[in-house]
């Protein structure tokens, strides 16, 4: 079964995404990761993530790259939105993304085109998403947790313009598959986003 999961950053679906990768026994595959990637190797690399040659050179990051923590560090998550506009990038991580959804026995993929590009042909298709207050709230606990000293307006801020580059770029925009079934988790705990998530996956893949 390949189940797609899409959604703006810190909509909840990465959580969401590993949890249904763990209850229908099927791997997972952070595609934000691969962005990551790509915005981090550009940095190392010296070159600027709005060049769409600088961003393409980037895409040849080695794997050992993915397990780097500064991957989740919000300065890449930046640059990761920056690189990813560009058509080039996009469709050189194309065929990694679509070779792990169509690996025997199927995989779960959360991104932001996952629905309308990767896997179009998915069983189920799951578009996530909260209020850009109640995003900025849990990246702020999340962060303080962490012992970072940042504002809750700067992060609600940087959601916002991140969320207009992600909605409005030309290549792959995000934007909501006519077949993804829609699920705010503004007001749900984790376990009730899971909960429901789960109970619509098998709605979609049953009908
Ligand atoms: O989901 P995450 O915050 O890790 O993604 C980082 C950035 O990578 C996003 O802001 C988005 O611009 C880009 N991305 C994308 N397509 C995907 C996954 C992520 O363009 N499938």
């Amino acid at each position: 079964m390949i189940i797609a999961v899409d959604g703006p950053t810190a909509s909840g679906k990465g959580t969401i995404a590993r949890a249904l990768a763990a209850h229908f026994g099927v791997p997972h595959l952070d595609t934000g990761l691969l962005y990551r990637a790509v915005g981090r190797q550009v940095a190392l690399n010296h070159g600027d993530p709005d060049n769409a040659a600088d961003a393409l050179a980037a895409t040849a990051f080695p794997d050992s790259l993915l397990a780097d923590p500064v991957l989740r560090s919000e300065a890449t998550g930046a640059l990761a939105s920056r690189v990813s506009v560009h058509p080039e990038v996009r469709a050189a991580l194309l065929a990694r993304q679509r070779d792990f959804a169509d690996q025997p026995g199927g995989a779960v993929l959360d991104g932001r085109d996952i629905a309308t590009v990767i896997a179009p042909h998915a069983d189920a298709k799951l578009y996530i998403t909260a209020s850009v207050a109640a995003r900025a709230l849990r990246r702020f606990l999340e962060m303080r947790k962490r012992g970072e000293d940042v504002r809750r307006e700067a992060i609600e801020a940087d959601l916002a313009a991140r969320d207009a580059r992600d909605s409005t770029r030309s290549a792959a925009p995000l934007r909501r598959d006519e077949g993804a079934a829609l699920l705010d988790t503004s007001a749900l705990t984790p376990e009730a986003a899971i909960a429901a998530a789960i109970a619509l996956v098998r709605k979609q893949s049953q009908s």
